[in-house]
């Protein structure tokens, strides 16, 4: 891929037409970008659906002995292979050595967690001791604001995208109603320009400038769930630290798909799920940061055993010794059944980095784009041609791998067709579909079936 270094998808699309002598939209371009991505044997690290074993496939109408096109990584990322192998590991551990497994064999369930830290903190450019990995992402979320949201009579807001994660509403929310103020008041919402679908940089910068003072804390994603915005969080961050706030990002859909410096940006704290680009199944464990100047003076409002000095914790002194930063967060023990799958998906992560991850990320997701735009955009020679726009920024530097589809007509249909076809993304009514391409496992001949697939979708929708 390194010979693309530098050009555009579009660019690269052309020359790589023009070297083979077909159409960039062809079959044979994607082969030839498959058959020259230095990332292509990652997939061989995970297990991808077969077509007949998704349980929406109709078999006469997709061959079912295929793999699936499976674009719904930033839901739910696919099974990391080895994540069997270590869960077996950890079970015969139990069954053969019982308590004795706390402290013995690789992976002690005592600290085995604390052990893949530093691989977490190279996927979102931290420090180790800058991350924890426990509990769940609104767990976080609120144990993070119960030590930052400190609300005075004159800074007391907290400012979120008006169409933020519902989890994270309800979480901003409900803080704000626990320090017995009124979600009314102190929850600053941000929407678009009218008439547009994203939160343009500027707009989010001057509100911050213009409200600052009475923003207690500035809390929003990296990535926008819906509409696969990627905000400009070093920006962000500066804007709200020269007004006195603290900033935060909840990074769900950020981590493991954008490059990440949340040291070097100054972020405050943020945390994530592990289970979306991080592929650690369905309720794996979490992850929460805290910037290391606030190691010293920021301190956890709720306390467990396991924010104890792992030295001394099992002293049970019942005088607390507390772990600096986020560390001391940490409340319980960690559940080793899901520490396995985690430490199977960050072990893939450490075989690259995210900055080749994005480098191809930027090409498949170009791709998509490229072939979205020759096939479906709005004709007014043919008006009843269904067509389909772009919500996520174009511009590369603003999104992550996840494209959100805007369909002229009902999408329920369509995806219901593209389902029966061995296809796994993400429907949101009543107009959007959200596909994610995932340069870890996902390859450009996914792109290219997943267009030719919504066409024959979009023929028999209308049928
Ligand atoms: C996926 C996601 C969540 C889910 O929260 P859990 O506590 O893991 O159930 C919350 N917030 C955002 C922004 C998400 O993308």
């Amino acid at each position: 891929m390194d010979q693309f270094v530098g050009s555009t998808p579009r660019d690269t699309l052309e020359r790589v037409s023009a070297l083979l002598g077909h159409s960039p939209t062809s079959a044979q371009v994607a082969s030839y970008l498959d058959e020259h991505d230095e990332l292509r044997h990652l997939r061989e690290e995970f297990l991808v659906p077969k077509v007949a074993d998704l349980p929406t496939s109709d078999l006469s109408l997709a061959d079912g002995t295929k793999d699936c096109v499976y674009f719904a990584g930033n839901s739910l990322g696919l099974q990391p292979r080895r994540v069997k192998k270590y869960l077996d590991e950890e079970l015969d551990k139990w069954a053969k050595t019982g308590v004795h497994g706390h402290t013995e064999g690789s992976r002690p369930w005592a600290w085995a967690e604390n052990n893949m830290e530093d691989l977490m903190a190279n996927i979102v450019g931290a420090k180790s001791e800058e991350v924890a990995l426990m509990n769940g992402l609104t767990v976080n979320l609120h144990l993070l604001l119960l030590s930052f949201y400190k609300p005075t009579a004159t800074r007391h807001k907290i400012l979120l995208e008006d169409k933020a994660f519902p989890s994270d509403h309800y979480a901003v929310e409900s803080q704000i109603r626990l320090r017995g103020l009124d979600p009314k008041d102190s929850m600053l919402l941000l929407s678009p320009r009218p008439g547009e679908e994203t939160l343009r940089t500027e707009d989010i910068l001057e509100v911050v400038e213009k409200e600052g003072e009475a923003i207690a804390v500035v809390m929003l994603s990296g990535v926008q769930y819906y509409t696969g915005q990627l905000f400009n969080m070093e920006a962000i961050t500066a804007a709200g630290h020269s007004k006195g706030c603290y900033v935060a990002f909840d990074c769900a859909h950020a981590a493991g798909n954008a490059e990440l410096r949340l040291h070097d940006w100054g972020v405050d704290f943020a945390c994530w799920c592990s289970y979306k680009y991080l592929n650690s199944g369905a309720g794996g464990i979490a992850a929460a940061f805290i910037h290391e100047r606030h190691s010293h003076t920021v301190k956890p409002a709720l306390l467990g055993w396991w924010g104890h000095d792992l030295k001394t914790r099992f002293q049970m002194s019942n005088v607390m010794e507390l772990q600096p930063g986020v560390s001391g967060f940490r409340l319980s023990n960690q559940p080793i059944l899901l520490v396995c799958p985690l430490q199977a998906s960050l072990e893939v992560f450490n075989m690259t980095s995210m900055q080749a991850l994005r480098r191809k990320s930027l090409l498949l997701t170009g791709y998509l784009e490229y072939l979205i735009q020759h096939y479906y955009t709005e004709d007014p020679a043919q008006p009843h041609k269904p067509h389909v726009r772009v919500i996520t920024p174009s511009d590369p530097l603003q999104r992550g791998c996840q494209l959100s589809l805007r369909f002229s007509v009902p999408i329920g249909k369509v995806f219901h067709e593209l389902e029966k076809r061995g296809v796994a993304c993400d429907m949101r009514e009543p107009s959007v579909l959200r596909v994610a391409p995932v340069p870890l496992y996902n390859s450009f001949s996914d792109v290219y079936r997943f267009i030719e697939t919504l066409g024959m979708a979009l023929t028999a929708s209308r049928q």
